[in-house]
């Protein structure tokens, strides 16, 4: 483009005044242009206004390209025209240019200020990369996008963890998940469902992998068992992996990431040989029907070292909607994926059985008179099912050696945190 006029639009980035000559840096999401200003061309008044622009205020420039090796990416534009479109307060809530790392809560305070930074916005052009990799993969395998509510009567899996919310006359609450919608869905015979949307969690954990809100990948598929939607998940997520390798190579490079694509099939290990391998740690008792805790997680994360699925599961620490084995009912057929670092994604092949899905929930205590919206669906024909659900946030921080949650969450919200 050397010689063409052209007109650019950004942020400042800052402004240098060597004397008889200015730069002026301008930033969008692409990077950085140099707008140079000899204030002979340009005149004294124009020379002197571009000095007092604030940084960070958006400012439009009309001029002309110049190839300058010495300049960022290899162009300057000397202008004819600079205008202030929105000015900058000073000063700044924080700092974007600065490359010393701030508070995380002066950053979330400040979000809006905080994304201008590069290698913060970057996590977030690839988490939309790998939005369109899963929604491309799952059409692909032809299988249909659906909603379903999230304001709920009932809570998915009993216990507390809900957000309760006044509905005009009645009790109603936030969902922590899509999935009794989904089965419902194979009831329907809709046969391939994937939602993706917001599950709410009452839980209040301060951890780094948690948080109140969360965007949730869920998938359910008629006539599939188990180890059938493994394989679509591990699919997945190899093919989000595969299309930000290929296709997000900036954003890669501004977070200073060399990005390797795992390797499907990924290890498949049984609760009981998790727990056998956790039993080589020094000074740990743990009882077959335990859940895995987060130090056992992490053993294995370390020993194993790549996306591995844990298997069989005790029936006892499963939901009920998880299908036991036959011959061993003790066991179920629920499954966890877990990276080295925390679990993405839970699934299982799931109870079709109308009398055997009654006597689960009660078996975990439940009341089935609260399912009935949901036991309805089984009692006229249910085909067996099975399917998973995948923290969007958990599977771009492991991707993104994020070290928290909320860096992968535009505006998180946790026990402390409503606004923004
Ligand atoms: P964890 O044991 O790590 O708390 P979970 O087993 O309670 O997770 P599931 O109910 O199995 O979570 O939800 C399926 C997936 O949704 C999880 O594997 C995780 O990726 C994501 N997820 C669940 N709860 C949260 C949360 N509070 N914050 C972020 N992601 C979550
Ligand atoms: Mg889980």
């Amino acid at each position: 483009m050397d010689g063409r006029e052209v007109v650019l639009a950004g942020f400042v980035h800052e402004t240098r005044d060597l004397g008889g000559i200015a730069f002026l840096v301008l930033r969008d999401r692409k990077g950085l242009a140099q707008i140079t200003l000899v204030k002979k061309m340009v005149g004294k008044e124009m020379f002197k206004s571009v000095r007092t622009i604030s940084r960070e205020s958006v400012v439009q420039v009309r001029g002309q390209v110049k190839a300058e090796p010495k300049a960022p990416r290899g162009f300057e534009i000397l202008p004819t025209d600079v205008r202030v479109l929105s000015a900058a307060q000073v000063p700044l809530p924080l700092d974007p240019t600065e490359k010393v790392e701030c508070e995380l809560d002066t950053r979330l305070d400040a979000r809006f200020m905080d994304i201008r930074r590069p290698c913060v916005l970057a996590a977030f052009e690839i988490e939309s990369a790998v939005l369109r990799s899963l929604r491309d993969y799952f059409y692909g395998q032809k299988i249909t996008e659906v909603f379903t509510p999230k304001i709920v009567a009932a809570a998915t899996e009993g216990g507390t963890d809900l957000f309760p919310i006044s509905y005009f006359e009645k009790e109603a609450f936030l969902n922590q998940s899509p999935q009794l919608y989904k089965q419902m869905l194979m009831g329907a015979g809709m046969d391939r469902v994937f939602e993706i949307g917001p599950i709410f969690r009452a839980e209040e954990h301060d951890t780094r992998r948690h948080l109140n809100e969360a965007i949730s990948i869920d998938v359910e598929i008629s006539f599939a068992d188990d180890k059938e939607v493994m394989s679509i998940l591990e699919g997945a997520v190899v093919e989000a992996y595969r299309y930000v390798a290929e296709n997000c190579s900036y954003q890669l490079e501004v977070m200073g990431l060399d990005l390797q694509v795992p390797k499907a099939p990924f290890r498949r290990i049984t609760y009981t040989e998790a727990l056998e391998m956790a039993s080589e740690r020094a000074g740990v008792k743990m009882q077959w029907g335990d859940d895995l805790d987060t130090e056992t997680e992490r053993f294995l994360g370390e020993t194993i070292g790549e996306h591995y699925f844990l298997t069989d599961w005790p029936s006892s620490i499963k939901p009920y909607y998880t299908l036991p084995y036959e011959d061993k009912p003790e066991i179920c057929r629920g499954f966890d994926l877990m990276h080295p670092r925390m679990e993405l994604a839970s699934g299982a092949q799931r109870v079709h059985d109308y009398s055997l899905l009654v006597e689960r929930i009660v078996e975990k205590g439940l009341d089935p008179d609260g399912f009935e919206f949901y036991l309805k669906a089984f009692r006229y024909g249910m085909p067996p099912h099975a399917g998973w659900g995948l923290g969007l946030s958990r599977l771009v921080m492991t991707m993104l050696k994020l070290e928290n949650i909320r860096d992968a969450v535009i505006f998180p919200r946790d026990r402390r945190r409503l606004v923004p």
